[in-house]
């Protein structure tokens, strides 16, 4: 049986490092243990599933049982000429995941390396980066369903992946413990480079295969974001906004050299982080909240930030974004 810890200090389990307590904490090893947990607890207080913490951020303690599931595994399940299909645990770490399928020659998530968190919580938001998401690898994912407790699982298509979304952001959200999820991955190594900067990085490697793709991102996100073990963050605090034609037109007009990238429909996605800059906040600090100097997107705890601190922070960011630009910027991190 799974052991339940009592007033569970939850900083190591949040990469903002806000100083938090659990009424319950409990990290389940397998699907029955998950089932017998919620089975016991959940008419009594509210719980909430996590996985690494790179997604969340606490406001004050939580008055209920907080589940990290520890279900492991890496295991091949069908491989054909073309692809490898692998199941994974909802517990493994997801940087570990992209260096086992490095190291296998298998290739589809080299660009998504260095991303923090599970790999059970990587179609939650369908992570992203260098011009690659998820979505693209994902073949299935499996789950508990909370009402009937029963294993059920979605096709890459049925998550209804968008950016930064899915289902299980949006219907399925609290409905569900993401148990595995089944990755296919190619034989034949087609490389994506073309996004930023990361071409000529991986040329200073003096080659092309995964491995030097892997090491050019790392280099890269070394480079620019801050290393939560070190400054407590969780990556992007703010989606980008995604705004009609003639919003951003008119956001143009004054700002000839504002960064945007047309989507279909007429829509417009315009970088968060120029937005935030343009008010101002680049490297601001507010008690021990701050934004950080080198990218305006991530909030960083300081020291000893409370969660409402940083809270209050993306609130203040958010206010002036809209005051100047008359764009609402939605949080990407999960508020508790
Ligand atoms: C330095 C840094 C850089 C980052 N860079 C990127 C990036 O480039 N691209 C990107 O997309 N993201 C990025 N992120 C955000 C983060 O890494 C991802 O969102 C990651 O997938 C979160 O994983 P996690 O396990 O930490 O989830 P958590 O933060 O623990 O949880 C996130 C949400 O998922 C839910 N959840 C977690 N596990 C389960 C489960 N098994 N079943 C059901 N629900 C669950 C939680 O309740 C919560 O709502 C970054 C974060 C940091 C700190």
């Amino acid at each position: 049986m799974t052991r339940i810890k009592e007033n569970f200090p939850l900083k190591k389990h949040n990469t903002l490092g806000v100083d938090v307590k659990a009424r319950f904490f409990a990290s389940p090893q397998s699907i029955e243990e998950i089932i017998d947990l919620l089975e016991n607890s959940r008419e009594l207080f509210p719980f909430l599933i996590i996985g690494e913490g790179s997604n969340i951020l606490f406001t004050g303690d939580y008055n209920g049982l907080v589940i990290k599931p520890a279900l492991k595994g890496i295991n091949v399940i069908n491989n054909d000429h073309e692809h490898c299909y692998v199941e994974v645990g909802a517990g493994e770490n997801w940087d570990e995941f992209v260096q086992w399928a490095v190291e296998s020659n298998l290739a589809g998530i080299e660009n998504l390396s260095l991303i923090p968190g599970s790999a059970g919580s990587s179609p939650i938001q369908n992570i992203g980066a260098y011009g690659a998401e998820v979505s693209d690898a994902i073949e299935k994912v499996n789950y508990l369903d909370l009402e009937s407790f029963e294993i059920k699982s979605l096709s890459a298509a049925d998550c209804l992946f968008d950016y930064r979304k899915s289902i299980f952001k949006t219907q399925l959200r609290n409905r569900v413990v993401i148990t595995s999820v089944i990755f296919r991955l190619n034989h034949n190594h087609i490389f994506n480079t073309t996004y930023g900067n990361l071409q000529t990085e991986v040329e200073k490697t003096g080659s092309l295969s995964l491995a030097a793709v892997r090491q050019a991102v790392i280099n890269i996100r070394n480079s620019k974001l801050p290393d939560p073990k070190i400054t407590g963050n969780a990556g992007s605090f703010f989606k980008n906004p995604v705004v009609g034609k003639e919003v951003a037109d008119q956001i143009k007009e004054n700002n000839p050299l504002m960064p945007y990238y047309t989507l279909p429909l007429d829509m417009v996605k315009i970088p968060a982080a120029w937005l935030i800059e343009q008010c101002g906040w680049k490297g601001r600090k507010i008690g021990n909240a701050g934004v950080h100097e080198k990218q305006a997107l991530v909030l960083v705890n300081l020291g000893n930030a409370t969660g409402v601190e940083i809270r209050d922070l993306a609130e203040r960011i958010r206010d002036s974004v809209y005051k100047k630009f008359s764009v609402r910027l939605e949080p990407e991190v999960n508020i508790i």
